[in-house]
């Protein structure tokens, strides 16, 4: 299908971007490399009047040692994130997970900003990102702020940025290579989107399509800080979970999967 007309403006700055979304409103939208975007319009799920094209602000391309995080910029590449010495070194999991979206089409355009902001609980590197505790740079008119990802997503396609507001910048905290990790996702094909995902991480666990937003693992959390065996803490993993059925996968299968998955990351984390 072909999307609807649209308006588009090519920002040169954040405060160009901003003011442009001030301006227009509810009726803009922010697209970046476009893969989750484009393909919402063309279906005509979403109908923006006016695109604000983010993708050529190269100062927030960008992955960097600051203090004990490692900063990312909002369009910063999944492939430059895989590629990037210092996330490799740093936050090895992260490094890991942007490397296994999509193919190297979707890995060249798409950006960090875009798979955090688009909330579908799908996604590989916001999973990574639940697990690591990452914290989320806004922008808006008033300034910066600062929101933890666990704070972030309300449901499917659903966050707390304001209409005026962009991410502007990902922080994580800096883990080394000592600290072990894992991430498992489940495919029927080659560079799908998950059916299920787990990224374990320093005794946390989050988890993709298990719900209507990437979630915690919270009882096999808990289970794992009183000690359980990782066997035991995953039997756990589909607490509380809430997964759709769909022709990939039923929700009983998901959670099968779920606790399966959880079990294999956190093998492999506690074989670091
Ligand atoms: C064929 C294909 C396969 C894919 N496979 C996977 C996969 O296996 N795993 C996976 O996780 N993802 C997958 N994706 C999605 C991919 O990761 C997208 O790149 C990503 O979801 C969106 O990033 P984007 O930069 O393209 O965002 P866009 O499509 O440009 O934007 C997405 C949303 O984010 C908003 N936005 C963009 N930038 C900002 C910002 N800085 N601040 C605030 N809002 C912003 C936009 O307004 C829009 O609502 C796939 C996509 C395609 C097309």
């Amino acid at each position: 299908m072909i999307p609807s007309n649209f308006e588009f403006v090519r920002a040169g700055s954040v405060d160009e971007a901003l003011s442009a979304l001030t301006e227009h409103g509810d009726e803009a939208k922010l697209i970046a490399g476009g893969h989750s975007l484009l393909p919402l319009m063309k279906l005509r799920l979403a109908v923006p009047g006016v695109l604000i094209d983010v993708a050529r602000l190269t100062d927030l391309s960008y992955v960097k040692v600051d203090g004990d995080e490692v900063a990312i910029g909002a369009t910063t590449r999944h492939f430059e994130l895989n590629t990037s010495q210092v996330a490799k070194d740093e936050v090895p999991l992260l490094a890991h997970v942007a490397g296994l979206v999509g193919d190297p089409q979707v890995r060249h355009r798409g950006t960090i900003g875009g798979t955090v902001a688009h909330a579908d609980s799908a996604s590989d590197v916001p999973t990574a990102l639940l697990a690591l505790d990452a914290k989320l740079i806004a922008q808006g008119p008033k300034g910066k702020r600062e929101i933890a990802i666990a704070d972030f997503y309300l449901g499917f396609f659903e966050t707390v940025l304001e209409p005026d507001e962009m991410l502007v910048e990902v922080r994580v905290p800096k883990l080394g290579s000592s600290v072990g990790w894992g991430y498992e996702k489940f495919v029927r094909r080659e560079n799908d989107w998950p059916i299920v995902a787990v990224a374990a991480v320093d005794g946390k666990v989050a988890m993709a399509n298990m719900a209507g937003t990437v979630i915690r693992a919270s009882a096999t959390e808990q289970a794992l800080s009183s000690g359980a065996s990782i066997e035991d803490a995953a039997a756990s993993a589909a607490e509380g979970t809430s997964p759709s059925s769909d022709m990939h996968a039923d929700a009983d299968y998901r959670q099968h999967l779920a606790r399966l998955l959880t079990k294999r990351a956190l093998h492999t984390a506690a074989s670091a």
